[in-house]
């Protein structure tokens, strides 16, 4: 049986460490914030290669604090893509804003730039005929404020932040870096998490740098956001525990998990080499056994964390069989993601119909991911992609 994410074989390597690290904590009586926190905070921000970074309760908690900090509420409108984690448009309503969906690339997965250009144009003129919007009544869309970008870096490849960057200045728009499934990649040398204004990662288990719980990053380089993330995170406070200066949430990241993090991030280089042996040897073996799907393509100069392997079925029934014939043979595989945001009940005050983003629905149609993580042995890779054949 071939796991799809393997946590176990990464635990047997790593057992002693992240037991006594654990145990420590638990001894120090230390287990929110403290110095575990610090010194994991110190590390991610090096690695990551920005001035601060401030750790969180989770990846939707990091989208949530940065929409927060930016001051994004009530009237304003933040585009991002449907296809994605449900958490990157939530944390968009959560604060009240309204999400715009700007459609992917099938390529890259990750927010076609054109369209980012159109959309904006369309919510400026409320014209519909430019580009899809929220099906709001007309006074209300007029009345909405763009305020800035959030870019997913889908299955771990970096959206294309010189270009998304350049077009938000242009329009006096921030842009957020969803990260939560790209930590660890990187684009020209930058990682990713450095690539716009705010990054935003998780630390979801099965993420490429995953704890044993619920944890999360925020990245920044401008002390003054810095500043205003930390006072968010607990409770907006200001000087003191007992001086609240703006509102904030609960949304820290407790010492066990900081502890386990650092020991992940040991192993984490090799860990990532690893991936990239992977996804070198499933694309090398979709050729040569002339599977009939596309096989994801990452840009020159870009290195993808490999969050997953999605690959792209000629169409529904094809995947349909590719996913039966993998189940027969004991392999698992999942569709990232069987349904675009916009298609969601969750957003259906929103008003998108079907054919607002076509890439998005088409991809949500055709996509599955194949198993990948870092314990994956070239021989499984063959098997797997042997259970492929008809
Ligand atoms: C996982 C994920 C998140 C949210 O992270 P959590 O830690 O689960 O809250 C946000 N965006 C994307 C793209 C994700 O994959």
């Amino acid at each position: 049986m071939i796991p799809f994410i393997d946590l176990q074989s990464q635990f047997a390597r790593i057992q002693p460490e992240v037991e006594a690290a654990m145990l420590a904590v638990v001894r120090s009586g230390q287990f929110i914030l403290g110095p575990e926190v610090a010194k994991l905070e110190e590390r991610l921000a090096d690695y990551v290669g920005v001035k601060h970074c401030i750790s969180c309760a989770s990846g939707t908690d990091a989208l949530v604090m940065a929409l927060m900090a930016k001051g994004v509420g009530p009237g304003d409108a933040v585009f991002t893509v449907p296809f994605t984690f449900m958490a990157s448009a939530e944390a968009i309503a959560t604060v009240g804003a309204t999400p715009v969906f700007v459609d992917v690339e099938a390529g890259s997965f990750n927010m076609d730039v054109a369209a980012l250009e159109r959309a904006i144009e369309a919510l400026a003129k409320a014209d519909a005929s430019i580009h899809p919007l929220p099906r709001l009544p007309e006074a209300e869309l007029k009345a909405l404020k763009p305020k800035g970008v959030i870019a997913v870096d889908l299955f771990g490849l970096t959206a294309d932040y010189a270009a998304i960057n350049t077009i938000a200045a242009a329009n006096g728009l921030f842009v957020i870096e969803d990260a939560a499934q790209s930590f660890g990649a990187s684009a020209n040398n930058a990682r990713a998490g450095s690539l716009a204004e705010i990054g935003c990662t998780s630390f979801f288990p099965a993420k490429p740098l995953g704890c044993y719980g619920d944890g999360g990053a925020i990245f920044v380089n401008d002390s003054e956001l810095d500043t205003i993330l930390r006072s968010i995170r607990v409770h907006g406070q200001g000087e003191d525990k007992y001086e609240n200066v703006r509102m904030g949430i609960t949304g820290r990241l407790d010492a066990v998990q900081a502890a386990v993090l650092q020991k992940k991030l040991d192993i984490f280089d090799d860990e990532m080499d690893n991936r990239q042996r992977v996804a070198a040897g499933y694309a090398a073996a979709l050729a040569s056994e002339g599977i009939d799907v596309v096989a994801p393509a990452i840009p020159a100069h870009h290195i993808s964390a490999w969050a997953q392997y999605t690959v792209t079925a000629r169409d529904a029934a094809a995947r349909k069989e590719f996913q039966q014939r993998l189940n027969a043979a004991g392999i698992p595989t999942m569709i990232y993601y069987p349904k675009a945001l916009h298609q969601q009940k969750a957003f259906a005050n929103l008003g998108y119909r079907t054919g607002d983003f076509a890439v998005s629905e088409d991809l949500a149609s055709r996509v599955f991911s194949l198993p990948m993580h870092p314990y994956l042995a070239d021989e499984q890779i063959v098997e797997i992609v042997a259970a492929m054949k008809a």
